[in-house]
This record gives C-alpha cells, sequence and structure tokens, in this order.
C-alpha cells in the first residue's frame, strides 16, 4: 500500500480546502522536529516526499498525501515551537480542532513522540484534544537508535502512564527509527489493515 504509490496531493490551510471525504486516511502529528518527515518519507520509501527540515515550525499547512486509490496519509503541522508568532499557533490550533473533530474519514492518529524525550506537556495537551475529539490515537516513538534498550523501556513506561489516562488511546506504542528502518514495515502494517 504505501511503498512506491504515495504522491503529495495538495497543502491546505483552511477546512474548505480539504479534499473530498471519499476513502480513509490516517494522520501524523507531532513537535516539531520529531522526525515526522523523516518518518513518512521512510514510510513511503520516497527519499524526501514530505520535507526534512532543520527550520522547526515552519511548514504550516495540512499537507495531503494519495496512498493509491484508497487512503489518504496526512501530515499535520509540527507543534510546539516557541518561537512561532501567537497568531499562527491560534491559527493553527483552531484549524487542527476543526481537522480533528470534523473529519469522518479519519481513522487513526498516530502521535509521533521522540523518544529520547517521551511525553511532553504539549503531547499531553495533544493527546487530550484527539481524546476529546473520539479520535483513535496511537503513539509512534521516534529515533530509537539513539538510546540504548535500558533507556527505550523507560520512556515505554513513562509513554504507557501517559496513555492510561486516554480512552482513545491505542495501547500499542510503536517504536521506530526512520534511521535503521526499525518498526517501520510494522507501522506500514498497522496502516494497510485499517478499514
Ligand atoms: P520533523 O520536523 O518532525 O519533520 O523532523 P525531521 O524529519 O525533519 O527530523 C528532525 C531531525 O531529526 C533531523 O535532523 C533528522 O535527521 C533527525 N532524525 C529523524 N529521524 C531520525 C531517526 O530515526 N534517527 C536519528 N538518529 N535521527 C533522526
Amino acid at each position: 500500500l504505501l511503498t512506491g504509490q504515495v504522491e503529495f496531493l495538495k497543502g491546505v490551510v483552511a477546512m474548505d480546502g480539504l479534499p473530498p471525504a471519499d476513502r480513509m486516511e490516517v494522520c501524523f502529528a507531532g513537535r516539531s522536529n520529531v522526525g515526522k518527515s523523516s518518518l513518512i518519507n521512510a514510510l513511503t520509501g520516497r527519499k524526501a516526499i514530505a520535507r526534512t527540515s532543520n527550520t522547526p515550525g515552519r511548514t504550516q499547512e495540512i499537507n495531503y498525501f494519495t496512498a493509491g486509490d484508497s487512503h489518504y496519509l496526512v501530515d499535520l503541522p509540527g507543534y510546539g515551537f516557541a518561537k512561532a508568532p501567537i497568531p499562527i499557533v491560534e491559527r493553527w490550533q483552531r484549524l487542527l480542532k476543526a481537522y480533528l473533530s470534523g473529519r469522518a474519514t479519519l481513522r487513526r492518529a498516530f502521535l509521533l513522540v521522540d523518544m529520547r524525550h517521551g511525553v511532553k506537556p504539549v503531547d499531553a495537551e495533544i493527546m487530550k484534544l484527539l481524546n476529546n475529539s473520539a479520535v483513535t490515537f496511537q503513539v509512534v516513538l521516534t529515533k530509537a537508535d539513539k538510546l540504548s534498550k535500558a533507556a527505550q523501556d523507560q520512556t515505554l513506561e513513562q509513554v504507557r502512564s501517559a496513555l492510561a489516562k486516554h480512552p482513545a488511546a491505542y495501547p500499542e506504542i510503536v517504536v521506530t527509527s526512520s534511521e535503521s528502518g526499525d518498526g517501520i514495515p510494522t507501522l506500514r502494517a498497522i496502516i494497510a489493515d485499517l478499514t
């Protein structure tokens, strides 16, 4: 499903710009610099389909990709970038809320969390928002290659306790590294199995 047939469709800045809700979609959310672009590139096997950037918070659009005719992949703007001007932050919070509560075809949100950092307060805020919007969300830990097994286990414990508060949380946590490819086939299979 995800390899070889993913194409960029459009960048969306307002709800009326969303493509027709004619197929299921999954979205990817996470703090700026969490490794979201790298993960989408790894998932799709395309080196630069999602822009990898060291300028966090630059991309403010909801980016839509088509995966064959059956799925949309949706790349949400990175959040938690302190230097973004407040009006911009507020504008996209409104858009994010509208998107999460108004998109009937959204099957799952993948919430990316940097495995070195664990769940930060801003991630906990997004979890609340997802939960209140009744969007099933699943945590994907990124950059696992940067941690020892013991440090990985510590983050896993922290994430599990953060998830326990949220009925909309999907219990399985996916550990990934875009660098080594660990966990990428697992995540691909999870997306392909959604109906
Ligand atoms: P985004 O802002 O969330 O889209 O994050 P990027 O994909 O641009 O990645 C941010 C930084 O983290 C870049 O310097 C990437 O090279 C690095 N990075 C992303 N994924 C990984 C990973 O799995 N392992 C390691 N070691 N570095 C990563």
